[in-house]
């Protein structure tokens, strides 16, 4: 019978314990977690916090009495794992209530410890009132410290998931909120033109954005007041929530002398064992092989963390899993707005070093005739010579998350955007079109592939016109439209006269065409084409992505 000792019982942990009891109905396996709980769901937190989710109990997946009774698992909370003897096999730990020393032999060893949340030697970095969101008893005292001291202002610190998530759950509260970002824009995985819209619905929602700050100082009498920005700027409130990232918890494995990979996370093999054949590891404290680059990288996300933990339990008792990897798939709502990420964004696709071309639609998540649409903008991210799909952002309101989902598994099947194009989804008005986003993104980027329609992105044509480039920006939309906004220098020739009036064109010059969302500059493209010009560029997502892009910050 083997024995097998799980650290750290949440996600990755969890999901090996339980995946190595299916494997193997005669081991021994016992599970320590330093928290309070086991198997519960961190994702839940904002919105606990933000009152949706109403009691603690709702986020506890599986507790430790059905641990015991239906999976026959040892779950020791409040258990903190300190050491490894990877000679003898044993850890050693405290009994965190009592303060008791406890050791425990083990056959396998699965670390699935996860990740911490940073918290940079800010002066006042102390203060009450500081928190970060990463467990239920802080979620706790968050919503405790809200009502005692009838807090009315809140900040929080950094725009990534679980930021925004937090600023959500704050503001759902009637909180007045200031967002605090380093960069230039909220998201920062995601290219910065994608987050213009959200950029205008936060601010448009009252909440006081503050991008390319980095905060220098907590001030306060023993509980937080205010906070000094790199800009001098100085912010009062009540409460601050930090969530400026998460490191991985490895010191466990840096003390047993397990291989560290290049990214700080611990290197594990695609059967998640570690440098040594006796320990596997899983979840956010590991590094994983990303689709697309073939790199390795860190993701704190949970659908890694368990599939990891799945494959690891399995393979501690003698399974033959393997993890494959992931394109950090993600997906945060903020009110309203849904943003969604699969794969590389253009700005990572650049870091690479790849060749690769973009393109921008703006569809209605279903179809225009049946109520209650909404429009979304999706960016692809293109190989440029094979058009293997590199990556997909989209924001919008409904149906993000089935595109995004949609172009997760072409990247993970390694498709093309001529696969997309073939694609059989499903249909029916109130929940897509006859021609799905997905597939009409995959029209788009086809049509560039193939070399029917070249394009220009609005950062290109941004540049090219700064550079002070001679174009000749053709807007084909009707003249209401154009009267309403335009690129600098555009001429408009509204597309239904355009068979008519294309000689007052100049057909020597570099010519962009543009609409509203790309579609009638490219019926316009090929009418031009067909009437002799030959240096045409379609703009990619048409006036709507200019914006985007022009209204970045
Ligand atoms: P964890 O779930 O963090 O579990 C690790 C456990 O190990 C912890 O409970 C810790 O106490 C314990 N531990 C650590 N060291 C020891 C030790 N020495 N001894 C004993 N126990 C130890 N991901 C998404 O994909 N989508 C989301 O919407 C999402 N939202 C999130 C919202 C919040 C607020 C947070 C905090 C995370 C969110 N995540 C989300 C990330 C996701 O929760 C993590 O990726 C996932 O939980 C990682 O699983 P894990 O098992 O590696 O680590």
């Amino acid at each position: 019978m083997s024995k097998i000792v799980v650290v750290g019982g949440v996600a990755a942990g969890a999901s090996a314990a339980v995946k190595a009891r299916r494997t193997d109905e005669a081991a021994e396996i016992i599970m320590f977690e330093r928290g309070s709980y086991v198997s519960w769901a961190n994702c839940g937190l904002p919105y606990y916090v933000g009152g949706e989710i109403k009691t603690q109990a709702d986020l506890v997946l599986v507790s430790e009495a059905l641990f015991d009774r239906r999976f026959n698992i040892a779950v020791k909370a409040r258990h903190e794992v300190t050491g490894i003897d990877r000679v003898n096999k044993k850890i050693t730990g405290i009994q965190l209530d009592t303060g008791e020393s406890f050791e425990e032999s083990y056959d396998k060893l699965i670390l699935a410890p996860g990740g911490r949340p940073v918290r940079p030697p800010i002066p006042g970095i102390d203060l009450n009132g500081i928190f970060t969101v990463t467990t239920i008893p802080e979620a706790d005292k968050i919503k405790q410290y809200m009502n005692n001291k009838g807090v009315k202002k809140a900040v929080v610190i950094g725009a990534g998931f679980i930021g925004l998530e937090t600023l959500e759950a704050l503001t759902n509260q009637g909180l007045e909120v200031s967002l605090v970002e380093g960069t230039q824009h909220v998201l920062p995985i995601f290219d910065i033109e994608m987050t213009t819209g959200i950029h205008q619905y936060l601010r448009s929602n009252g909440v006081n954005l503050l991008l390319n700050e980095k905060v220098v100082a907590f001030g306060g009498e023993g509980t937080v007041q205010y906070l000094e920005l790199s800009s001098g700027k100085r912010l009062e409130t009540d409460m601050v929530i930090l969530s400026i990232g998460v490191a991985p918890e490895t010191k466990l494995a840096i003390e047993a002398g397990l291989t560290i990979g290049e990214t700080g996370g611990i290197t594990v093999s695609d059967t998640m064992q570690t440098s040594d054949p006796d320990i596997f590891a899983a979840g956010d404290a590991v590094e994983t092989l990303h689709w697309v680059t073939g790199k390795k990288v860190r993701l704190a996300l949970a659908g890694p963390a368990n599939k990891q933990g799945r494959v690891a339990g399995a393979n501690a008792v003698g399974g033959n899993m393997k993890y494959k990897g992931a394109a950090g798939s993600s997906i945060v709502r903020i009110g309203d707005m849904v943003a969604g990420k699969t794969g590389l964004a253009e700005k990572e696709a650049l870091t690479e070093g790849i060749e690769y071309f973009v393109s921008f639609i703006h569809p209605a998540n279903h179809a225009g005739y049946y109520p209650g649409g909404a429009g979304m903008t999706i960016k692809l991210v293109v190989e440029k010579q094979t058009g293997r799909l590199l990556g997909a952002q989209v924001i919008g309101k409904n149906g993000v998350d089935k595109r995004i989902d949609v172009f997760a598994s072409a990247i993970y099947a390694k498709q093309t955007v001529r696969d997309l194009e073939d694609l059989d989804l499903c249909y029916a008005p109130p929940f897509a079109s006859a021609k799905d986003p997905a597939i009409l993104a995959g029209y788009v980027a086809g049509n560039i592939l193939r070399g029917e329609i070249k394009t220009i992105t609005p950062r290109e044509l941004d540049e090219a016109l700064t550079q002070g480039k001679q174009l000749q920006v053709v807007d084909v939309r009707t003249v209401e439209e154009f009267k309403r906004g335009h690129i600098p220098g555009a001429i408009n020739v509204p597309l239904d006269e355009l068979r008519q009036k294309y000689t007052e064109l100049d057909q020597g010059k570099e010519t962009v065409v543009n609409c509203g969302v790309g579609y009638r500059s490219y019926l316009a493209y090929k009418i031009l084409q067909a009437r002799g010009f030959e240096n045409l560029l379609n703009l990619s997502g048409g006036i709507t992505s200019w914006n985007q892009w022009d209204n970045r910050g």
